[in-house]
């Protein structure tokens, strides 16, 4: 089971909601609870996707055992075989390489990685070389595994590191794996990666107009645009107003929680505290959340729904 934990609007909550319903998902935290679920049969895998700026480790404080350098494949140029022909230059959509009289420039700052120059040089003038964009930390927060990625200060492309992230810690079966992606805040290509292949994608969001604004636009992206189950958890539940509320009525999306606001949460928080942590009556609820999230997932499944989402759920043992 692949949950992605995403928010349109920056602050609302998503790391506390990611970390929370991680903790109370834990083998350590199940134990007081009989009948466990088979499908939480592992501890979770938490990864955080927000790689411009990841905080879920100040909560989590995870133990790092790996750091790897990632990056993506940029073209050299060989010049003792080039003819200046200008074909990798015509074939590139980004403008990262352009001919100009004798000599071949590459902008590693718009290079995608594509790979397209190199296959299309005529004189195999071009090989690939690795251009650092970042790491990503593999380690353990308790019985969590926990991965995160780090883009480095001044680039710009954030997806390539999410995806390898996703590529190197997400096992190839996970129908009996909880894995929570952290996305970052908003709409752009990192959110669309870290949704893609999610077997469910948790919104959350508050009850202002601010809140339900970017909720549409987080809606557009992960049910109409990627066609994945949808659930809203609203935080700060009882300040702004109702239409949040009058939103997910009139679009039949589930709100699975509410979370009201409350002074000890944000001391929490300041704290580097997780909320299941310092309010230990909310483990259960958030364990109610992912059995919500569960079901969710189980309706879709059995009514055919399920556009893009991981295959592997689709083995999910009962
Ligand atoms: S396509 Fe190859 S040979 Fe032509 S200009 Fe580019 S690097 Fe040089
Ligand atoms: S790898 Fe792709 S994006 Fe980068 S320079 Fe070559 S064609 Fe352009």
């Amino acid at each position: 089971m692949i949950i992605t934990v995403a928010s349109g609007k920056g602050g609302t909550g998503k790391t506390t909601v990611a970390v929370s319903l991680a903790l109370s998902l834990t083998t350590d935290a199940r134990n007081t609870r009989i009948p466990t679920n088979p499908l939480m049969s592992c501890n979770p895998l938490y990864l955080d996707c927000d790689v411009e700026e990841p905080n879920a480790a100040l909560f989590l404080k995870p133990v790092f055992e790996q750091r790897d350098e990632v990056g993506i494949l940029i073209p050299e140029v060989d010049f003792d075989k080039c003819t200046y022909c200008g074909r990798c230059a015509e074939v590139c959509q980004y403008h990262a390489i352009a001919v100009v009289a004798q000599k071949v420039l590459v902008f590693p700052e718009l290079c995608h990685g594509c790979g397209s120059c190199t296959l299309n040089c005529p004189e195999g003038a071009i090989h690939e070389v690795l251009n650092v964009t970042g790491v990503i930390e593999m380690g353990r927060a308790d019985s969590i595994t926990f991965g995160q990625g780090v883009m480095n200060v001044g680039e710009a492309m954030a997806v390539p590191i999410i995806r390898q992230l996703k590529q190197r810690a997400i096992p190839s079966d996970t129908s009996e794996q909880v894995v929570i992606l952290d996305a970052s805040p908003g709409t752009s290509c990192p959110v669309v990666e870290s949704m893609r292949g999610a077997d469910f994608v948790l919104l959350v969001t508050e009850p202002t107009p601010f809140g339900l604004h970017d909720l549409r636009l987080a809606v557009e992206v992960a049910r109409d645009e990627l066609g994945l189950p949808i659930g809203v958890v609203v935080n700060r539940d009882g300040v702004g107003d109702r239409g949040v509320d009058e939103y997910c009525a009139a679009e039949d999306i589930p709100i699975l929680m509410r979370i009201p606001l409350d002074r000890r949460i944000a001391e929490a928080y300041s704290e580097g505290r997780p909320l299941v942590e310092a309010l230990p009556e909310y483990r259960e609820r958030f364990r109610e959340l992912y059995e919500r999230i569960e079901g969710e997932v189980q309706v879709r499944y059995q009514s055919g729904g399920f556009a893009q989402s991981s295959s592997n759920t689709l083995s999910i043992k009962r």
